[in-house]
């Protein structure tokens, strides 16, 4: 029972179901989001094989102080209250990836944060990871795929059979499933939200899939196709960032190497910082 809830968590969401009034209904409770990260994160520090967490205090500590928490401290993060923020590195320098889970984990793999170059971009990434959190995508799309009624006839007992059943379907079915794109866009313009409130450049998100397209990782098979199983499409992904940055005033932007203009105020990318505090660390 625990073990499918895992494989569904994975920045996963189901899209069988294309009922735009269940969008966003969520019959899952904030608690509900917790305990069940609870199981989900229990079942990967008991698969090392799969998801061997890092042991390097040094390098956890400076990712959450520098940028997870940053993040986190923006005042449109609204259930910090109730989630139980949390940050894990995964030593898999293979795997371009990072998840989230409900209630509050969020998950990066080594070969994204040895790929990245700048604290910007790594609070890009996080911050769209929280994004799914905080917009309690997970529970959002079990309530969308199995609909209000069954939801309803488990939780009120009458349906006890049905909870087998959707057990074994997600084990055959479920596990790679995509992200939506409207879920997707939505952790985007998020990232971009509470990055606004922090030190970083607002479309950090959007400098990963510009150094995938430069470096033509974008359609190649490459250990970044993990990451675009479930996150898709790139090439929008990084026109909707420009546009929010464009639309919010970031517009005149003239990144060189270690500062981005807008407006005639260049800041920094934080790039010396990622070599100092993140990568020297791993
Ligand atoms: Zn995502």
């Amino acid at each position: 029972m625990k073990r499918i809830f895992y494989t569904l968590t994975f920045c996963s969401v189901f899209i069988l179901c294309t009922c735009d009034v269940l969008d966003d209904i969520n019959l899952f409770s904030l608690q509900d989001d917790v305990a069940l990260g609870e199981q989900v994160a229990l079942e990967i520090a008991n698969d090392p094989y799969n998801y061997p967490i890092l042991n390097n205090p040094t390098l956890k500590s400076n990712i959450n102080s520098r940028i997870f928490q940053q993040v986190l401290a923006s005042s449109k993060v609204e259930h910090k209250d109730v989630f139980q923020y949390h940050i894990e590195i995964i030593n898999d320098d293979n795997t371009m990836n990072a998840f989230a889970i409900p209630g509050g984990r969020v998950y990066v793999y080594t070969g994204l944060i040895k790929y990245l170059d700048s604290e910007d971009a790594l609070a890009g990434v996080i911050g769209h990871e929280i994004a799914h959190i905080e917009n309690r995508h997970s529970t959002e799309r079990l309530t969308q795929y199995y609909g209000v009624s069954l939801l309803l006839s488990i939780v009120l007992g009458d349906n006890p059979d049905e909870i087998t059943e959707i057990v074994a379907n997600l084990f055959v079915g479920l596990a790679f499933l995509a992200n939506s794109r409207s879920d997707e866009d939505e952790a985007d313009s998020d990232s971009f939200e509470y990055l606004r409130d922090t030190r970083f450049y607002p479309g950090g998100v959007k400098f990963f899939f510009e150094e995938l397209q430069f470096d033509g990782y974008v359609e190649s098979s490459s250990p970044v196709a993990t990451f675009f199983s479930t996150h898709p499409d790139p090439y929008d992904r990084i026109t909707n960032v420009s546009n929010f940055c464009t639309n919010n005033g970031y517009s005149n932007i003239t990144y060189d190497n270690t500062t981005y203009t807008y407006n005639g105020t260049t800041l920094t990318l934080y790039k010396s910082e990622y070599q100092t505090y993140i990568i020297s660390k791993l």
